[in-house]
Protein backbone atom coordinates (compact mmCIF):
# COMPACT_ATOMS: atom_id res chain seq x y z
CA UNK A 1 0.00 0.00 0.00
CA UNK A 2 1.31 3.53 -1.16
CA UNK A 3 2.31 5.48 1.96
CA UNK A 4 0.41 8.31 2.66
CA UNK A 5 2.16 11.48 2.78
CA UNK A 6 2.68 13.70 6.18
CA UNK A 7 2.86 17.20 4.25
CA UNK A 8 0.64 19.80 5.05
CA UNK A 9 -0.62 20.89 2.19
CA UNK A 10 -0.31 25.12 1.91
CA UNK A 11 -3.57 26.92 3.05
CA UNK A 12 -5.23 29.05 0.19
CA UNK A 13 -4.12 32.58 2.15
CA UNK A 14 -0.35 31.19 2.12
CA UNK A 15 -0.31 30.21 -1.07
CA UNK A 16 -1.61 33.39 -2.75
CA UNK A 17 1.05 35.35 -0.51
CA UNK A 18 3.97 32.82 -1.63
CA UNK A 19 2.44 33.59 -5.31
CA UNK A 20 2.75 37.28 -5.25
CA UNK A 21 6.44 37.22 -3.78
CA UNK A 22 7.60 35.08 -6.73
CA UNK A 23 5.63 38.02 -8.63
CA UNK A 24 7.27 40.52 -7.19
CA UNK A 25 10.56 38.72 -7.27
CA UNK A 26 10.51 38.58 -10.94
CA UNK A 27 9.86 42.19 -11.37
CA UNK A 28 5.78 41.27 -12.42
CA UNK A 29 3.96 42.95 -9.21
CA UNK A 30 2.53 45.84 -10.35
CA UNK A 31 -0.63 45.85 -11.65
CA UNK A 32 -1.22 47.88 -15.19
CA UNK A 33 -2.80 50.92 -14.83
CA UNK A 34 -3.93 52.92 -18.32
CA UNK A 35 -1.58 56.09 -18.97
CA UNK A 36 -4.64 58.03 -18.95
CA UNK A 37 -5.49 56.84 -15.32
CA UNK A 38 -1.90 57.92 -14.14
CA UNK A 39 -2.13 61.16 -16.06
CA UNK A 40 -5.48 61.61 -14.01
CA UNK A 41 -4.07 60.62 -11.03
CA UNK A 42 -1.20 63.19 -11.51
CA UNK A 43 -3.15 65.87 -12.25
CA UNK A 44 -5.08 65.34 -9.05
CA UNK A 45 -2.37 64.77 -6.89
CA UNK A 46 -0.90 68.31 -8.24
CA UNK A 47 -3.97 70.06 -7.40
CA UNK A 48 -2.94 69.24 -3.73
CA UNK A 49 -5.11 66.27 -2.93
CA UNK A 50 -3.38 62.99 -2.24
CA UNK A 51 -3.35 62.34 1.13
CA UNK A 52 -0.95 63.79 3.77
CA UNK A 53 2.05 61.62 5.05
CA UNK A 54 2.10 61.00 8.60
CA UNK A 55 5.46 62.02 10.52
CA UNK A 56 6.22 58.04 11.49
CA UNK A 57 5.67 57.45 7.72
CA UNK A 58 8.28 60.14 6.46
CA UNK A 59 10.42 58.91 9.14
CA UNK A 60 10.22 55.30 7.89
CA UNK A 61 10.49 56.07 4.49
CA UNK A 62 13.85 57.71 5.19
CA UNK A 63 14.80 55.09 6.93
CA UNK A 64 14.63 52.84 4.20
CA UNK A 65 16.45 55.57 1.90
CA UNK A 66 19.28 55.65 3.96
CA UNK A 67 19.36 51.59 4.61
CA UNK A 68 19.37 51.46 0.98
CA UNK A 69 21.96 53.97 -0.17
CA UNK A 70 23.77 55.25 3.18
CA UNK A 71 26.06 58.17 1.56
CA UNK A 72 24.16 59.22 -1.95
CA UNK A 73 26.45 61.37 -4.43
CA UNK A 74 25.11 63.87 -7.17
CA UNK A 75 25.78 63.14 -10.07
CA UNK A 76 28.06 66.22 -11.41
CA UNK A 77 31.66 65.86 -12.59
CA UNK A 78 33.24 68.15 -10.16
CA UNK A 79 36.45 69.38 -8.55
CA UNK A 80 35.86 72.26 -5.67
CA UNK A 81 33.16 74.16 -4.83
CA UNK A 82 33.83 76.23 -8.11
CA UNK A 83 33.96 73.98 -11.18
CA UNK A 84 30.45 72.51 -9.13
CA UNK A 85 28.99 75.94 -9.17
CA UNK A 86 29.69 75.75 -12.92
CA UNK A 87 28.73 72.50 -13.44
CA UNK A 88 25.00 73.33 -11.80
CA UNK A 89 24.58 76.10 -13.78
CA UNK A 90 25.09 74.45 -17.02
CA UNK A 91 22.94 71.60 -15.84
CA UNK A 92 19.54 74.28 -15.93
CA UNK A 93 17.27 72.16 -18.43
CA UNK A 94 19.80 69.74 -19.73
CA UNK A 95 20.68 66.51 -18.42
CA UNK A 96 23.88 65.57 -16.05
CA UNK A 97 25.23 63.43 -18.29
CA UNK A 98 25.11 65.98 -20.92
CA UNK A 99 26.99 68.57 -18.44
CA UNK A 100 29.78 65.79 -17.34
CA UNK A 101 30.82 65.18 -21.39
CA UNK A 102 31.65 68.67 -21.72
CA UNK A 103 32.71 69.93 -18.75
CA UNK A 104 35.88 67.67 -17.94
CA UNK A 105 38.10 70.00 -21.10
CA UNK A 106 36.74 72.88 -19.81
CA UNK A 107 38.03 72.02 -15.72
CA UNK A 108 41.03 71.34 -17.40
CA UNK A 109 41.78 74.67 -18.49
CA UNK A 110 40.01 76.42 -15.72
CA UNK A 111 39.30 75.52 -12.76
CA UNK A 112 39.07 78.87 -10.74
CA UNK A 113 36.81 81.85 -11.23
CA UNK A 114 40.53 83.60 -11.81
CA UNK A 115 41.14 81.08 -14.88
CA UNK A 116 37.59 81.00 -16.19
CA UNK A 117 37.09 84.84 -15.80
CA UNK A 118 40.53 85.14 -17.89
CA UNK A 119 39.52 82.24 -20.59
CA UNK A 120 36.70 84.26 -21.81
CA UNK A 121 33.39 84.05 -23.29
CA UNK A 122 34.34 82.89 -26.34
CA UNK A 123 36.21 80.01 -25.28
CA UNK A 124 34.01 79.29 -22.84
CA UNK A 125 31.30 78.91 -25.60
CA UNK A 126 33.26 76.38 -27.80
CA UNK A 127 34.04 74.11 -24.70
CA UNK A 128 30.14 74.06 -23.90
CA UNK A 129 28.70 73.85 -27.33
CA UNK A 130 26.88 70.53 -26.77
CA UNK A 131 24.95 71.59 -23.79
CA UNK A 132 21.52 73.31 -24.33
CA UNK A 133 21.41 77.11 -23.89
CA UNK A 134 25.12 77.66 -24.29
CA UNK A 135 25.42 80.72 -25.64
CA UNK A 136 23.60 82.18 -22.44
CA UNK A 137 25.34 80.15 -20.26
CA UNK A 138 29.07 80.60 -21.52
CA UNK A 139 27.86 84.18 -21.02
CA UNK A 140 26.88 83.87 -17.48
CA UNK A 141 29.78 81.89 -16.61
CA UNK A 142 32.14 84.29 -18.06
CA UNK A 143 30.24 87.11 -15.74
CA UNK A 144 29.82 84.97 -12.72
CA UNK A 145 33.51 84.17 -12.35
CA UNK A 146 34.52 88.08 -13.26
CA UNK A 147 32.19 88.74 -10.15
CA UNK A 148 33.64 86.02 -7.95
CA UNK A 149 36.88 87.31 -8.40
CA UNK A 150 35.79 91.10 -8.01
CA UNK A 151 33.68 90.97 -5.26
CA UNK A 152 34.48 87.60 -3.62
CA UNK A 153 38.23 87.31 -3.61
CA UNK A 154 37.67 84.99 -6.02
CA UNK A 155 35.67 82.21 -3.71
CA UNK A 156 32.56 80.68 -3.54
CA UNK A 157 30.46 82.42 -1.62
CA UNK A 158 28.47 80.19 1.25
CA UNK A 159 25.49 81.54 2.09
CA UNK A 160 22.38 81.85 -0.13
CA UNK A 161 21.59 85.24 -0.33
CA UNK A 162 25.08 85.35 -1.72
CA UNK A 163 25.33 82.70 -4.39
CA UNK A 164 21.83 84.16 -5.71
CA UNK A 165 23.42 87.36 -6.81
CA UNK A 166 25.53 85.63 -8.78
CA UNK A 167 24.61 85.56 -13.05
CA UNK A 168 22.97 82.33 -13.57
CA UNK A 169 22.86 80.82 -10.20
CA UNK A 170 19.04 80.67 -8.53
CA UNK A 171 17.57 79.48 -5.42
CA UNK A 172 18.00 75.96 -6.88
CA UNK A 173 21.81 76.15 -7.93
CA UNK A 174 22.28 78.06 -4.39
CA UNK A 175 20.81 74.92 -2.99
CA UNK A 176 23.10 72.32 -4.35
CA UNK A 177 26.12 74.36 -3.89
CA UNK A 178 25.50 74.86 -0.35
CA UNK A 179 24.78 71.46 0.35
CA UNK A 180 27.35 69.70 -2.03
CA UNK A 181 30.20 71.74 -1.28
CA UNK A 182 29.48 73.03 2.01
CA UNK A 183 27.56 70.37 3.67
CA UNK A 184 24.86 72.40 4.50
CA UNK A 185 21.39 70.60 4.98
CA UNK A 186 19.14 72.66 2.36
CA UNK A 187 16.50 71.21 -0.15
CA UNK A 188 17.05 72.04 -4.05
CA UNK A 189 13.86 71.47 -5.47
CA UNK A 190 14.41 70.03 -9.19
CA UNK A 191 11.70 68.77 -11.55
CA UNK A 192 11.75 65.07 -10.20
CA UNK A 193 11.72 66.24 -6.51
CA UNK A 194 8.88 68.28 -7.38
CA UNK A 195 6.97 65.76 -8.92
CA UNK A 196 7.85 63.45 -5.84
CA UNK A 197 6.33 65.86 -3.49
CA UNK A 198 3.40 65.93 -5.07
CA UNK A 199 3.06 62.46 -6.50
CA UNK A 200 3.17 61.24 -3.05
CA UNK A 201 1.60 62.92 -0.72
CA UNK A 202 5.11 63.80 1.36
CA UNK A 203 5.17 67.65 0.68
CA UNK A 204 2.49 69.22 -1.78
CA UNK A 205 2.87 72.49 -3.40
CA UNK A 206 2.12 74.64 -6.13
CA UNK A 207 5.91 75.70 -6.99
CA UNK A 208 9.46 74.18 -6.24
CA UNK A 209 9.91 77.02 -3.12
CA UNK A 210 6.47 75.67 -1.96
CA UNK A 211 7.10 71.59 -1.94
CA UNK A 212 11.19 73.04 -1.01
CA UNK A 213 9.76 74.50 2.43
CA UNK A 214 7.56 71.43 2.89
CA UNK A 215 10.23 69.11 3.17
CA UNK A 216 12.06 71.46 5.01
CA UNK A 217 9.66 71.24 7.44
CA UNK A 218 8.60 67.50 7.41
CA UNK A 219 11.46 65.56 6.96
CA UNK A 220 13.45 65.31 10.56
CA UNK A 221 16.65 66.66 10.82
CA UNK A 222 18.96 63.60 11.04
CA UNK A 223 17.72 62.71 7.64
CA UNK A 224 18.07 66.49 5.91
CA UNK A 225 21.69 66.51 4.55
CA UNK A 226 20.65 63.84 2.27
CA UNK A 227 17.51 64.00 1.75
CA UNK A 228 17.77 66.09 -1.71
CA UNK A 229 20.01 63.57 -3.27
CA UNK A 230 17.83 60.32 -2.14
CA UNK A 231 14.40 62.41 -3.54
CA UNK A 232 16.31 63.08 -6.79
CA UNK A 233 17.65 59.38 -7.22
CA UNK A 234 14.28 57.90 -6.15
CA UNK A 235 12.78 60.33 -9.07
CA UNK A 236 15.42 59.93 -11.95
CA UNK A 237 15.03 55.94 -11.27
CA UNK A 238 12.01 55.02 -9.59
CA UNK A 239 9.39 57.68 -9.90
CA UNK A 240 9.85 58.88 -13.46
CA UNK A 241 7.13 61.19 -14.63
CA UNK A 242 5.71 58.31 -17.38
CA UNK A 243 4.91 54.79 -16.28
CA UNK A 244 7.26 54.86 -12.71
CA UNK A 245 8.85 51.81 -11.38
CA UNK A 246 6.29 51.30 -8.60
CA UNK A 247 6.93 47.78 -8.40
CA UNK A 248 10.63 48.33 -7.34
CA UNK A 249 9.78 51.09 -5.26
CA UNK A 250 10.81 51.13 -1.51
CA UNK A 251 8.12 53.47 -0.69
CA UNK A 252 5.27 51.82 -2.41
CA UNK A 253 3.45 51.01 0.90
CA UNK A 254 3.48 54.50 2.10
CA UNK A 255 3.05 56.66 -1.47
CA UNK A 256 -0.35 57.91 -1.64
CA UNK A 257 -0.19 58.73 -5.73
CA UNK A 258 -4.25 56.67 -7.02
CA UNK A 259 -2.13 56.05 -9.73
CA UNK A 260 0.82 53.87 -8.65
CA UNK A 261 0.90 50.07 -10.02
CA UNK A 262 1.98 48.42 -6.44
CA UNK A 263 1.08 48.79 -3.04
CA UNK A 264 3.71 46.80 -0.97
CA UNK A 265 8.10 46.83 -0.72
CA UNK A 266 9.11 43.77 -2.58
CA UNK A 267 12.47 42.65 -2.30
CA UNK A 268 13.77 45.77 -0.13
CA UNK A 269 16.23 47.26 -0.23
CA UNK A 270 15.91 46.73 -4.62
CA UNK A 271 18.69 48.61 -6.89
CA UNK A 272 17.55 51.13 -9.09
CA UNK A 273 19.16 49.19 -11.93
S1 LIG B 1 4.75 53.82 -5.60
FE1 LIG B 1 6.81 54.69 -5.70
S2 LIG B 1 7.30 54.79 -7.88
FE2 LIG B 1 5.07 54.53 -7.69
S3 LIG B 1 4.25 56.60 -7.70
FE3 LIG B 1 4.57 56.06 -5.55
S4 LIG B 1 6.64 56.81 -5.05
FE4 LIG B 1 6.43 56.79 -7.27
Amino acid sequence: MAKKSTRKKPSAKKSSVRKALVKAAKGKAATKKPEAKQKKADAEAFAGTAKRWTPAQIEEAFRRFQAQEPEPKGELKHTNPFTLLVAVVLSAQATDAGVNRATPALFALADTPAKMAALGEDRIRDLIKTIGLFRMKAKNVALLARKLVDEFGGEVPRTREELITLPGAGRKTANVVLNMAFGQPTMAVDTHIFRIGNRTGLAPGKDPLAVELELEKVIPAKYMLHAHHWLILHGRYICIARKPHCERCIIADLCQWPGKTASGVTGFPPSRE
